[in-house]
């Protein structure tokens, strides 16, 4: 037999033995190798004195009856042997294997560690980068805190992000700290809530005879570290001696070269009390504001849930709930757990009905109006809002007043007639566009995408 042939009949052998020998006999066909097939005898070559001896005495007929089903031949016989070269490579595999494992350990000992220094930081691992969803509203403020992230101290320092309650203020901040010590595992990163940083002041000031060395504890403990996240700093209003204790970390950190970052459900002046020398501190970096984000932000922040979820749903029960819950994404997140909830509870579908029956949102009537699609189709397309509202023909203008007239259907809930009645034409007419502009954006992506696009323009889903 040419050796590629010995090779290929040796691999369905090996298969077949695979197939009917039992599992704990695998460890010894799989270093099998082929040496010969003469006269029906199969010669194979392990490095395996004890798999040459199992294979013997245990499995033999087993081996010779699988050469036989599959040589045809009645003769077939089969001669296992021991050779030392066989080992030593065999060695070598396992060695390589063995190698493979400690790097595994190692990298797993490695990501180990990096939980640890996360928890160590205080860090929740819901809040990274990778599970914040970007939109328009909040794309600067994406990029801003990942700049911080990917170059600590060297940008916007210090980083003061202020915004309402619920809009992902603590999840950036703290996707700066994951992002810093998933790249550096050495940095040292510290969040602290203020009433913690409060707290933990206080009861370090508390006369006692260990009141010197509990406050170099306290100040080793906020300051030696390269990145320190402080978290909803209104709290520290009014608390004359914290905040002279917060002034001191700030300096020694900033001196030091070391990231600020801070975040407040207001701007630092709005703050009561805020002495003028942490205010003017505060100020000196970027302000960065976050404001709650727009529809399609939120509708995508619903999917990314539900995918996490393994969620079945259907779109228009999100869609429901990202048009009803539109200034905090904690209460949009609120409400999708909830329909969540019913939905595993009652065993129910996540639907519109379900979401509507449980949520019982007043839907505010649409508020958009013939002029505002009919603007923005004008503009998208570049024709003239004259010529779309008139006769005039020409392909561009054609499929601009039909898309006019399809969104004015889709997006509001004004009959056709009504719909007629502004674009100064037949219903018939109107009906027939919106039709063909229905039809088409299923098989037409350019289509699609232009309804898209305009829906976006008006912040509408
Ligand atoms: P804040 O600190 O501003 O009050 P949080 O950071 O606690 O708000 O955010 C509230 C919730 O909303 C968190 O569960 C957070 O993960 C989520 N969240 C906010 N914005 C986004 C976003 N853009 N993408 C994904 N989740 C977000
Ligand atoms: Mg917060």
């Amino acid at each position: 037999m040419e050796s590629l042939e010995l090779n290929h009949f040796w691999e369905q052998v090996k298969a077949e033995l695979i197939n009917v020998l039992p599992e704990n006999a695998h460890p010894w066909v799989y270093p099998l190798e082929v040496s010969a097939y003469d006269k029906g005898v199969l010669t194979l070559v392990t490095g395996q004195i004890m798999g040459r001896d199992l294979l013997r005495r245990n499995h033999y007929s087993q081996i010779v009856d699988v050469l036989k089903k599959l040589s045809k031949n009645e003769n077939s016989d089969v001669e296992i042997i021991y050779d030392a070269n066989a080992a030593k490579s065999l060695k070598k595999e396992s060695e390589k294997i063995q190698k493979k494992v400690a790097e595994a350990t190692l990298k797993e000992q490695a990501m180990e560690n990096l939980s640890y220094m996360q928890s160590a930081s205080n860090l929740n691992l819901k809040y990274k980068f990778e599970n914040f969803v970007v939109g328009e509203t909040n794309e600067f403020a994406y990029k801003v805190t990942k700049s911080v992230a990917e170059a600590p101290a060297k940008k916007f320092n210090p980083l003061f992000i202020y915004g309402n309650s619920g809009l992902g203020k603590t999840h950036l901040m703290q996707a700066i700290g994951h992002y810093t010590l998933f790249n550096n595992s050495k940095l040292k990163v510290k969040y602290t809530k203020t009433e913690d940083y409060i707290n933990d002041f206080i009861s370090n000031t508390r006369e006692s005879k260990e009141q010197v060395q509990n406050m170099s504890k306290f100040n080793r403990k906020y300051t030696n570290i390269d990145i320190i996240l402080i978290d909803d700093i209104q709290f520290i209003e009014g608390k004359k001696k914290t905040m002279d204790s917060m002034q001191h970390t700030f300096d020694t950190l900033y001196n030091k070269g070391k990231q600020i970052v801070i975040t407040s459900d207001r701007v630092p002046k709005e703050i009561p009390k805020l002495t003028a020398a942490l205010c003017s501190r505060f100020e000196m970096g970027l302000m960065l504001e976050l404001t709650p984000p727009d529809v399609q932000t939120r509708f995508e922040i619903l999917k990314k849930l539900a995918v996490e979820k393994d969620l079945k749903y259907t779109e228009d029960a999100l869609k429901y709930i990202a048009r009803n819950f539109s200034n905090n994404v904690r209460e949009l997140e609120g409400a999708f757990n909830k329909v969540c909830a019913y939905a595993e509870v009652s065993d129910l579908e996540f639907d519109l009905n379900l979401a509507k029956s449980v949520l019982k949102c007043e839907e505010a009537e649409s508020e958009l109006t013939f002029e505002a699609i009919t603007n923005v189709t004008s503009e998208y397309y570049g024709v003239n809002l004259d010529d779309l509202k008139g006769t005039a023909r020409g392909q561009k203008v054609s499929e601009a007043r039909h898309m006019a007239v399809y969104l004015s259907r889709e997006l509001t809930n004004k009959s056709f007639v009504t719909i007629a009645e502004y674009f100064n034409k037949k219903h018939t007419t109107i009906m027939f566009a919106h039709e063909k502009i229905k039809k088409e954006i299923q098989v037409n992506k350019e289509l699609s995408n232009a309804v898209r696009e305009i829906k976006q323009a008006l912040k509408v889903l």
